[in-house]
C-alpha cells in the first residue's frame, strides 16, 4: 500500500509528522510519503519558497525511516493538482497497488473544488483524519462521498487499489501552519512546535518574518 500526505508544508511541524505517524500505524504499512505543492492551487503566496519548504521537510524527517519525502510536486513544472500527481502514481505502481491519500477534514472539505476530483476515487482510496473544530458541512460532495464510499476495513483498502474513504481520529496537536507564521510575526517564540532543527532553520533564514518597517 502507497501512502501520501499532501499539503504546503509552510512550514512542517509536529502536528504534521504525528499525524503522519499515527495514520501509518493504523493503517500497518512500513512508510508515509509528505508530498509538499508547488504552487497551491487554493492559495495565496507562501511564505518560503519550496526550496525552503523541502529542506525544512528534510531536517524534520531526518533520521526517521517511516517518513519519506516526495518531491515531484516541487519538480514539476506549475501548479501542483493532486489528481496530476495519483495519476502519475497509478503509472509508476501498476494499476494493482493500493494507494491512499491521506488528507484532513479541513482540506477535504473543499475536495469537489479539486481538479479532477470525481477521478480521484478511481485513482486512490481516500483517508480523510478528522481535526477539531472542521467537520464536513451537510450536503456537501465531501459528506456524500463519505457516506457512499465509507469503510472501516484496513483489510478493505489492502484488497483494492482505489474507490474506499476510510475516516481516521487520531490523537492530533493543536498545531497549525498559519499559527506558527502568526507567532513569528508577533515576535513569539515558535519552539517545540515543530522539531528543533526547524526552528533554527527558520531562525536562520529569518522566515515568516514581516517586511522591515512593519513590523
Ligand atoms: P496552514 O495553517 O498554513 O493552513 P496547516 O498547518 O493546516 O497549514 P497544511 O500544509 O495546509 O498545514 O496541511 C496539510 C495537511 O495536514 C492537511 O490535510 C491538514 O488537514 C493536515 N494538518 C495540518 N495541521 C495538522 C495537525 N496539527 N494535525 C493533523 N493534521 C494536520
Amino acid at each position: 500500500m502507497h501512502v501520501i500526505y499532501g499539503g504546503t508544508f509552510d512550514p512542517v511541524h509536529h502536528g504534521h509528522l504525528r499525524m503522519a505517524l499515527e495514520v501509518g500505524e493504523a493503517l500497518g504499512v512500513s512508510q508515509v510519503n509528505l508530498v509538499p505543492s508547488h504552487i497551491p492551487p487554493h492559495r495565496g503566496d507562501t511564505g518560503a519558497s519550496a526550496q525552503q519548504r523541502l529542506e525544512m521537510i528534510r531536517l524534520a524527517i531526518a533520521g526517521e525511516s517511516r517518513l519519506v519525502l516526495d518531491e515531484r510536486e516541487v519538480r514539476r513544472e506549475g501548479a501542483s493538482y493532486t489528481a496530476d500527481t495519483l495519476r502519475q502514481l497509478r503509472q509508476e505502481l501498476g494499476s494493482e497497488m493500493p494507494l491512499v491519500m491521506v488528507v484532513g477534514t479541513d482540506a477535504f472539505a473543499s475536495f469537489d473544488r479539486w481538479r479532477d476530483w470525481q477521478q480521484i476515487l478511481q485513482l486512490a482510496h481516500i483517508v480523510v483524519v478528522q481535526r477539531p473544530g472542521a467537520g464536513l458541512p451537510e450536503g456537501s460532495e465531501a459528506g456524500r462521498l463519505v457516506r457512499d464510499y465509507q469503510t472501516a476495513s484496513v483489510r478493505e483498502l489492502q484488497d483494492n487499489p482505489a474507490g474506499r474513504v476510510m475516516v481516521l481520529n487520531p490523537p492530533l496537536l493543536d498545531i497549525s501552519a498559519t499559527g506558527i507564521r502568526e507567532r513569528i510575526a508577533g515576535g513569539r517564540s515558535i519552539r517545540y512546535l515543530t522539531p528543533d532543527a526547524v526552528w533554527q532553520r527558520i531562525e536562520t533564514w529569518a522566515l515568516y518574518r514581516p517586511p522591515a518597517g512593519q513590523g
